[in-house]
Parts: structure tokens; C-alpha cells; sequence
């Protein structure tokens, strides 16, 4: 039996639908990260799961017992909402240990969890004496040391720097692991989200567009959509020209031929998306097939590895070069783009209304 059910959930506000049709369900355990654009409905599903919110339509179920219409405190479940709110007249540990004491639990929780944020030093500062990171941390601290056995935490990592976002990344998955917590984590940080979870759920305009472990929904995209939100897909329109066993040649405009490996018979107008680290790139040309004459618009090093933006015709294509790749460039250099065929990926054109909605955010 899943631990957590959410079935079939609607919701509106007036004429928004912020939910439509949601199902998942979530394990004893598991660290569930919510990923979305901004207005996708994820802060609307986690305070129907808190029960701060009611479905329109829809059940929510705990270990099978259904809770959608339970009060908030009788579910056991913690809602760390965006933007906490620390209580201004007490200190950090008071802040931390004010939940655990009316909990009757151990306070040594509030002490390995404010040590788990790093913060167990500021110990006696008060919240306006702490810069707005070092608050949020706090914040987390309370939550997992409140004993609740679910959490519920809306964009818990991103009010803090990227160093500091990226270590307490692990230290959070760590701590939920070892005291057994499931956690559901939203977050718009695809990064984020691919790194901590157990399993992905990337929710669109209320409804789920793909659900599984972050390599797989990575790897596998079921949309134009997905594969966009979760990398700077370059993507184009095609036409299918030939088929052949397992390959197809699509004719794009501007650009020339290209011949991609396509298990399933695509339709004769499609999208297609490339990642940035699966396109090759020399100075000289070294493949026959799919290589593209372009001009380098811009390098940018970013340390473990370069992004180069190259344009062909009206086409901009990033390329993600790692460190060991690296080929001497610079704006206006001659270059040859090469397209492995087993790396694009096909999707239908009809997708390409969802990813103008998600540029026009
Ligand atoms: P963000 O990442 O910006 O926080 P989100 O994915 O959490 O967005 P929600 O906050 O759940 O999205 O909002 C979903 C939709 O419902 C949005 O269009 C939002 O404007 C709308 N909405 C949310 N709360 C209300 C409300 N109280 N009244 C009216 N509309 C609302």
C-alpha cells in the first residue's frame, strides 16, 4: 500500500484551474521533489496535502485512511511553507526547540538538527540578527525536528547561494533519510530537484507531465515540455523525409538533413531537442553525416566545463564542451557541429504550445 495517495485532485480558484486531475502517490521514506514553472500548481497541491487547502474534487489518503477533510494538525504532516516564518522574539534554538518541547520529544533533536544546517553555533542570535539564508536554514531546522513523519517543504533551498543551496542539498536528503522522514520538496530548480530526489514529479499547468527517478524522466522525456524544463535543449521543427529500419531523415529548414535513430514511426512533422552536452563540436570536419558549418557567437567558461553558443543560419545551437574537451575558440571561429543520431530526441509538434507557454512565463 503507497504510505501517501493523492487521487484524481482538482482545484480552482475562481476561473484558474490550479489543479487538474492529479494523481502520485508517495512512499514510506521516499524524497519526492515537485518541479514546475512558476503558477504550475505546486504550492496549491502541497496545502491540499497539509490540509490548509480543500480539493474541488478528489481524495487524499494516509497509510490508505482518507484524510482529505482532516484538519491540518491531526495529519502528522509538517508544511514548511516558501518565505517561513521564524517566530522574531525568540532565539535560533528557541525558534527550533519550541516545536520539539510541545511535541514532547527529545530536544537533542533540535540540537542534531540545527547542526545538520550548519547553524548550531548562532545558537543564541535572534532571527534579524541573521542574514535571510542562515534564516531559512532555521526554518528547515524546525521542520525536521518537529517529529512529523512528512514533510512538506516549498522551495526550502532557495533563498540561499549556490554553494550553500548545493551542501545543504545533501545534508537535507541525509537527515530525512536517517530519521526515516518522507518528504515531498517543491522546487522550480531543475538541478536541484534532478539532484535530491528519490523520484521527480514535473507538474505543468496542474497536471503531471512525468513522474519517476530523475535519470530516467533526464534520459526519457516524455514532452517537448520535460525535456526543455529540465535542460537548454536546442529544438527545432522537422519534416521526415525517409524512413529506414530504425532510422529516419528529417529535412529541417535552414539547416540541412539530419539522420536520427527513431525506434517508433514518427509522425511527418515533429520537434526535435538536442541537449547541450550531446552535441559535438571541431574545428575541422570529422564526421560525414549530420555535420553543420557554424560560427561561434559566445564562450562562456563556466569551470568543469565550457558553454559555447554557435550559430548556423537563423539556428543557435548551445554546446556544452567539459573541461577535458576543450578546443581553442573564440567569438567568430569557424566550427563544424556534429549530431550523434542516438542522442535527439522526437517529439510531436503539437508539443511546441506548451513550451511557448513556459518561454511566455
Ligand atoms: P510558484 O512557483 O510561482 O510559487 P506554484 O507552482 O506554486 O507557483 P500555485 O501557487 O499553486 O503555483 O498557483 C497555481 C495557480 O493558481 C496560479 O495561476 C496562481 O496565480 C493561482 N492561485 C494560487 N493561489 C491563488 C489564490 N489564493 N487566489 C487566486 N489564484 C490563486
Amino acid at each position: 500500500m503507497p504510505y501517501l495517495e493523492v487521487d484524481n485532485v482538482f482545484k480552482s480558484y475562481g476561473p484558474i484551474k490550479a489543479l487538474r486531475g492529479v494523481t502520485f502517490n508517495v512512499n514510506k521514506g521516499e524524497y519526492l521533489c515537485i518541479l514546475g514553472p512558476t503558477g504550475a500548481g505546486k504550492t496549491t497541491l502541497l496545502k491540499i496535502i497539509a490540509g490548509l487547502l480543500k480539493p474541488d474534487k478528489g481524495k487524499v489518503y494516509l497509510e490508505g485512511e482518507d484524510i482529505t477533510n482532516l484538519p491540518p494538525e491531526e495529519r502528522g504532516i509538517v508544511y514548511m511553507p516558501q518565505g517561513y516564518a521564524l517566530f522574531p522574539h525568540l532565539t535560533v534554538w528557541e525558534n527550533v526547540a519550541y516545536g520539539v518541547l510541545t511535541r514532547g520529544l527529545p530536544l537533542k533533536r533540535a540540537e542534531k538538527a540545527l547542526k545538520a544546517v550548519g547553524l548550531f553555533h548562532r545558537r543564541n542570535s535572534y532571527p534579524h540578527e541573521l542574514s535571510g539564508g542562515q534564516q531559512q536554514r532555521v526554518a528547515l531546522a524546525r521542520a525536521l525536528a518537529s517529529g512529523s513523519k512528512i514533510l512538506l517543504l516549498d522551495e526550502p533551498l532557495s533563498a540561499l547561494d549556490l554553494l550553500l543551496n548545493i551542501q545543504l542539498r545533501y545534508e537535507l536528503r541525509k537527515y530525512a533519510k536517517n530519521l526515516g522522514l518522507t518528504v515531498i520538496h517543491v522546487t522550480h530548480n531543475a538541478e536541484e530537484a534532478m539532484s535530491i530526489a528519490d523520484r521527480l514529479l514535473v507538474l505543468n499547468k496542474g497536471k503531471i507531465e512525468q513522474i519517476g527517478k530523475p535519470e530516467d524522466v533526464y534520459l526519457h522525456p516524455k514532452s517537448a515540455f520535460v525535456a526543455s524544463f529540465l535542460s537548454d535543449v536546442v529544438m527545432f521543427r522537422a519534416i521526415l523525409i525517409k524512413r529506414m529500419n530504425d532510422s529516419c531523415i528529417f529535412k529541417i529548414n535552414n539547416l540541412g538533413n539530419m539522420l536520427i535513430k527513431c525506434s517508433n514511426p514518427p509522425d511527418k512533422r515533429v520537434l526535435i531537442a538536442i541537449r547541450p552536452e550531446d552535441i559535438k563540436m571541431d574545428l575541422t570536419k570529422k564526421h560525414p553525416l549530420n555535420t553543420f558549418k557554424g560560427i561561434v557567437e559566445n564562450v562562456e567558461f563556466e569551470g568543469i566545463k565550457t558553454r559555447v553558443t554557435v550559430r548556423i543560419n537563423e539556428h543557435t545551437f548551445f554546446i556544452d564542451l567539459m573541461f577535458v574537451e576543450r578546443v581553442p575558440l573564440r567569438r567568430g571561429s569557424q566550427v563544424f557541429v556534429h549530431i550523434p543520431p542516438d542522442k535527439p530526441l522526437i517529439f510531436p509538434l503539437h508539443d511546441e504550445m506548451k513550451l511557448k507557454e513556459l518561454i511566455s512565463r
